[in-house]
């Protein structure tokens, strides 16, 4: 059996994302929106600035009475401070302003108070000054009725302040999806019970728990299911009454034990399976009644892998995201490969000196190289690296973020 390219996989499961139930809407203070995604578009009801206004602390008129500013100077008529309603400025005069200072009807010009000599009331411009100098006009950063951002958008610290700029209190987000995280294998112990004979400690769960909290998202903790089909069977009969997507570790290679893939085969069916990307080539996208289940290799890096490069997109284009891809980054590789591989290899790797190279010990199983990497770095399917030649590197930031 052929593998299927990681891009086609990632296909179908953008297109499976966009064709399964959205999640809802719900109405969140801005204050709770951080990270969240938007479920409708945002429009600017105000111009921001709402007014034009100073730059600077120190004097505004009008650009007619340069001239006389310099020669005479002009009269200070009134002082205007941020917050204040300025009254229209007399002509011949200036108005004393301070930055954030709505600018004067009348005054088109402010000169900073470094260039003014100020002796009783009169403001004397120490050197010529362009006309509409230090003036922030009204909707400079944004006019009213703009689109600022449309549906999909996750909220960064940037955004909720533009938003607030704006004046807008609450949003409609989308409900977070709710995700069933079920970690599948006989071997499997949680940490802090002793480990018998033969047996390891359940990482997935804390790996795949973490990076779904990461993403804001729902999480149900189903615990360890054992390798066996009909308690498989019975598990994932249960979850899929109670998520929206069920998250899987281990059980879908080849082997005997590997029951989830073979009650999947049975009691529901398989989308697709075997990639041509290392590690990961066991993912799964299989179906239990209508829930979606997601099926990630049991080996740790694997499953950290692909749960970032193929669960993370799915999700997103689940909770209505149009921007799916992971940032990735063109640097210089600090090391070599002459040998080409059959897959797509994600190596975790690290920046050294403003070279990439790859964390100890690459093998699927191996999880602390991921630990000691700051993100993956591609090499793609047939590909060798010699030292210096540019890689694609996906830092974890923006693959967890
Ligand atoms: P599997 O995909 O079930 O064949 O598992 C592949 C390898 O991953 C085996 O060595 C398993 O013991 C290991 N493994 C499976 N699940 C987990 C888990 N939750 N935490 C740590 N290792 C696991
Ligand atoms: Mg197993």
């Amino acid at each position: 059996m052929s593998l299927l390219p990681v891009s086609e996989a990632l296909e179908q499961l953008l297109s499976a994302a966009a064709s399964d139930a959205p999640t809802g809407a719900e109405q969140v203070p801005l204050q709770q929106a951080l990270g969240r995604i938007l479920a409708s578009p945002v429009q600017a009801a105000h111009d921001v600035p709402p007014w034009d206004n100073s730059a600077m602390d120190g004097y505004a008129f009008n650009a007619s009475d340069i001239a006389l500013a310099q020669s005479r100077g002009l009269a200070i008529s009134q002082r205007i401070t941020a917050g204040m309603a300025p009254v229209p400025l007399a002509s011949g005069t200036c108005a004393r302003i301070f930055t954030g200072a709505p600018i004067p009807p009348g005054a088109d010009t402010v000169e900073m108070q470094e260039n003014v000599e100020e002796t009783d009331g009169i403001a004397r411009l120490l050197q010529p000054v362009q006309p509409l100098s230090n003036v922030r006009p009204r909707g400079q950063d944004i006019s009213r009725g703009t689109v600022l951002f449309d549906a999909g958008q996750v909220l960064r610290p940037q955004d909720l302040g533009v938003i607030a700029s704006v004046g807008i209190a609450a949003l409609e987000v989308r409900r977070p999806l709710r995700v069933a995280v079920l970690s599948t294998g006989d071997e499997l112990v949680e940490p802090g019970h002793a480990l018998g004979n033969g047996q390891i400690f359940n990482s997935n769960r804390f790996t795949l728990i973490g990076a779904l909290q990461r993403l804001g998202q729902s999480v149900l903790d189903a615990g360890i299911l054992r390798d066996d089909p009909e308690q498989t069977r019975v598990r994932l009969q249960e979850l899929s009454q109670q998520a929206d997507v069920i998250l899987t570790s281990g059980g879908v290679s080849v082997g005997e034990a590997d029951c989830l893939g073979q009650v999947l085969r049975e009691s529901g069916h398989v989308e697709l399976w075997k990639l041509a990307i290392k590690p990961g080539k066991p993912f799964t996208l299989g179906r239990f009644g209508d829930i979606p289940v997601l099926g990630l290799p049991g080996n740790p890096a694997a499953s950290l892998v692909t749960f970032l490069l193929l669960v993370k997109p799915y999700l997103l284009r689940r909770l209505g995201c149009t921007q799916t891809a992971p940032l990735s980054v063109e640097l210089a590789a600090g090391f070599e490969r002459a040998k080409a591989g059959g897959r797509d290899e994600y190596l975790r790797a690290r920046i050294e000196n403003g070279r990439v190279v790859p964390t100890g010990n690459q093998s699927s199983g191996v999880l602390s190289s991921a630990s000691q990497a700051s993100g993956l770095l591609l090499i793609p399917a047939g590909g060798t690296v010699t030292r210096g030649q540019l890689v694609s590197f996906l830092p974890f930031e923006g693959l967890l973020g």
